[in-house]
Formats: structure tokens, C-alpha cells, sequence
């Protein structure tokens, strides 16, 4: 007799079935070094696919695709005119991917799926395990484009003319994979939605945490900077009367790392820098920034965007050069659902668990969900935060209590 679960029958997962469904998933396009390859929308992503479906059908479960290829797996509650509670991440992986990163997400899933199943518990509200289509980006740009263009964060026309090397849309791969759906983008309405993923960091493993609750994810802030000067030979023309952008933008970057100081939670990065024009023996013209700033306070983060301007006129000033400065995007930072985190770390808590909470420096299709449903995730800790390779590892013991920890939480949330 189907029954609602209660904190007296504890839902054990089946840590050795969850193990062997990972290693099994990882033989869907093998890399050659003991990883993952199954770029988005390609065959062995829909492989990997039809095997999750395989062990969906074997429990009941009913699944649809969107126009964009997301899969939604349904399973239903005793009360289908309520919302599902969703448990989603990625199958697809990076060209020499590994075998975690989004598939423990789903495969956790599977698992709460299929506990629910033996212990013949059927929750209140419906659940429904979605895997979101092109979470990586590898093949087609940008990265969480299926769950982008779901949450309507992602422009329709972004999503399906993304074309990748080979001048294939993901229009074109979605009919040749026969993966593309009939259901409407943005449904079905979700209750709430948790993400289980590797951390991708090193954190929980410096600090012998198995388990962490996310609060949210970082904002970023880019900027494209411009210092201008004056083109002069090398050699006749005093230092006094020079105006060297290169000197100026050399300065502004290091004003800049000293005005993060110690802020463990700052992120500074030029990843690129260049000369306009370059020669060895002229006194640059023109010199090219390209910044990416981060931070999990969007307070700081303003605070650090007010010092970009200041630090670099300052810099150009006194080099007799001028800067102009373009800001180029503003992620702000996404603060996950209070209500959800707490029954996150509840359910920790009841499996013996005090998760620290922390905030994700990478991306997930969270952040998208997280702008139409109330949202949260769980990080386990992945061996010397290794992550985008074939290296990739989390342990058995980490993947079993993390998913146990999200079936728990699910199933509060869920018969709420
Ligand atoms: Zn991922």
C-alpha cells in the first residue's frame, strides 16, 4: 500500500546500485583514459540518455522531451494537480570529460527514483528527474543553454542556431539524435528544483567536509579596458616624456590585486592582455585589458566595480594616458531559496551530517532554474577538485550520502 514517508521509515538508498549505475554510464562514450565523452546532442549523448531511460521504464515512470531536448521524467504523487518537485543536472560531458560532473546529478536522481520505488512510497506532489540538454557548452556555446532557454534566460535563437565546428545547428542535431520534443519551453511548472553535483573546487576536501549546502552561486562582473598613450621610438625619447599605456594597464592590474588583499572570496582574472600594434623598440600606443572580477557579496563585488574606475584613471593619470573603460556583462550574484537550503541541511543534519554552507564558483543550470523556481544544491567533495577531466573523481562514500541526503530532502519537500 503506497504511503506517505515519514522521519520514523528512513529511506536508505542503495549506495553499491548507485556506484554501478555511474561506472555504467561511463562506458556510454568511453575516453580513451578511463573518462566520459559524450558531447551534447551528440550520439553517445543520446545513448547515455536511452540507458537512463531503460532504467526509468523499468519503475513506471513516464518521461517527454521539450523542443529543446530537456527530459523531464515523471513519477507520479497522490496529488497531480500539484507542481513536481524536480531533481535535475547534465549527461552530457566535456570532449575528455569525466565520469561525475552532471551524472551524479541524475543518477542521484535514478536512485531517489528507485529507493521510492522499493519502499512503495508514493509523495504528495509528483516528482519529476529532469536532465537539462547542452549543460557544458563544448560542442555548442554558451554553457547551460538547454535549461537557459527552458528559463528563458537564453534567447530561442541563441539556442538553436548555436552551430558547433562542423557547421551542425543544434536545431540539425536534435532531429538527427531524434531528440527533440514536442513539450512547450518552460513547462512544466516546478515546485522547486535540487541539483546534487561535485564541487569542481577544492574546498570540501581541504576542509574533510563530505557534504556542502549551496547557498548561491557568484556574481561576475567583465570588463573590456582601454588604455591609450602616445606611439614613440624606443630609443630618443626620455622616460619623462613618454605616455605609456602598458606601464598604466601593468599598474591598474596590480593596484587591483592589492585592493583584494586577502578576501579569500575574491576572484581577479586577466586572461587577456594585449598591445595594439605591437613592436619591440616603440613605446606602445594603445594597450587592451580584458577582466573578469567575481565575488559571493554582490556589495563587494559594486565595491570592487567602483575600484576599476578609480584605480584605473588613477594609473592612466599617472602615466600621462588615458582609459576608457566598457562594462561588458553583470551576472549578479544568485542567492538559492532559504527554504529549500534549510531542508537541505535538515536532512544532512539527520544523517549525521552539520554540511557547512558555501557558495558555487561555478556555474549550473541551478542558476537558470533558480530565476523561475525556488532552488538549492549539494556539493560533495571530488578528489583534488578536479573536475572537466578524465581524472575526475568522487568517492563511492561522498556519492552515496550525498544522494541520500537529496532523496531525503526531496521527500520532505515533496510531502510537505
Ligand atoms: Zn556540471
Amino acid at each position: 500500500m503506497p504511503s506517505l514517508s515519514s522521519a520514523h521509515t528512513p529511506l536508505d538508498i542503495d549506495a553499491e546500485r548507485l556506484w554501478s549505475s555511474l561506472m555504467d554510464m561511463a562506458k556510454v562514450g568511453p575516453s580513451p583514459n578511463g573518462g566520459s565523452r559524450r558531447l551534447a546532442i551528440s550520439d553517445e549523448d543520446a545513448a547515455g540518455r536511452r540507458l537512463l531511460l531503460d532504467w526509468v521504464e523499468a519503475l513506471g515512470c513516464t518521461w517527454h522531451r521539450d523542443e529543446a531536448g530537456n527530459l523531464f521524467i515523471l513519477r507520479p504523487g497522490q496529488d497531480n494537480s500539484l507542481a513536481p518537485v524536480a531533481i535535475g543536472s547534465h549527461l552530457d560531458t566535456q570532449p575528455l570529460g569525466g565520469r561525475f560532473d552532471g551524472v551524479l546529478g541524475v543518477l542521484g536522481g535514478l536512485e531517489t527514483l528507485r529507493t521510492l520505488h522499493d519502499h512503495q512510497v508514493t509523495t504528495l506532489r509528483p516528482l519529476t528527474l529532469v536532465v537539462w540538454t547542452n549543460e557544458e557548452g563544448s560542442r555548442f556555446s554558451p554553457a547551460m543553454a538547454g535549461s537557459g532557454v527552458w528559463s528563458g534566460r537564453l534567447a530561442q535563437d541563441a539556442f538553436f542556431d548555436a552551430k558547433d565546428s562542423q557547421g551542425v545547428s543544434v536545431s540539425e542535431a536534435l532531429e538527427a539524435t531524434n531528440q527533440r520534443g514536442d513539450a512547450a519551453l518552460g513547462s512544466p511548472e516546478l515546485d522547486a528544483y535540487f541539483e546534487l553535483h561535485i564541487e569542481q573546487g577544492p574546498v570540501l576536501e581541504e576542509t574533510d567536509e563530505p557534504l556542502g549546502i549551496v547557498t548561491g552561486v557568484q556574481g561576475i562582473r567583465w570588463y573590456d579596458l582601454r588604455f591609450e598613450g602616445q606611439s614613440v621610438h624606443a630609443g630618443p625619447t626620455p622616460m619623462s616624456y613618454r605616455h605609456d599605456p602598458l606601464l598604466a594597464a601593468t599598474a591598474f592590474i596590480q593596484a587591483m590585486r592589492d585592493e583584494l588583499g586577502d578576501d579569500r572570496d575574491a576572484r581577479l582574472t586577466v586572461g587577456d592582455f594585449s598591445v595594439i600594434e605591437p613592436s619591440r623598440n616603440v613605446v606602445p600606443g594603445a594597450v587592451k585589458v580584458q577582466l573578469d572580477l567575481r565575488h559571493v557579496d554582490e556589495t563587494r563585488l559594486s565595491e570592487l566595480d567602483a575600484a576599476v574606475t578609480r584605480l584605473a584613471q588613477s594609473a592612466a593619470e599617472r602615466e600621462g594616458t588615458r582609459v576608457d573603460i566598457e562594462p561588458i556583462w553583470h551576472s549578479p550574484v544568485t542567492p538559492f531559496h532559504d527554504d529549500l537550503i534549510r531542508t537541505l541541511g535538515d536532512a544532512a543534519k539527520a544523517r549525521g551530517n552539520e554540511a557547512p554552507q558555501m557558495m558555487s564558483g561555478a556555474g549550473h543550470d541551478a542558476v537558470n532554474v533558480s530565476h523561475v523556481a525556488p532552488t538549492a544544491m549539494l556539493f560533495v567533495p571530488c578528489l583534488d577538485g578536479i573536475s572537466h577531466n578524465e581524472a575526475e573523481y568522487a568517492s563511492p562514500e561522498h556519492c552515496a550520502l550525498g544522494t541520500q541526503v537529496l532523496c531525503d530532502a526531496v521527500v520532505a519537500w515533496a510531502n510537505r
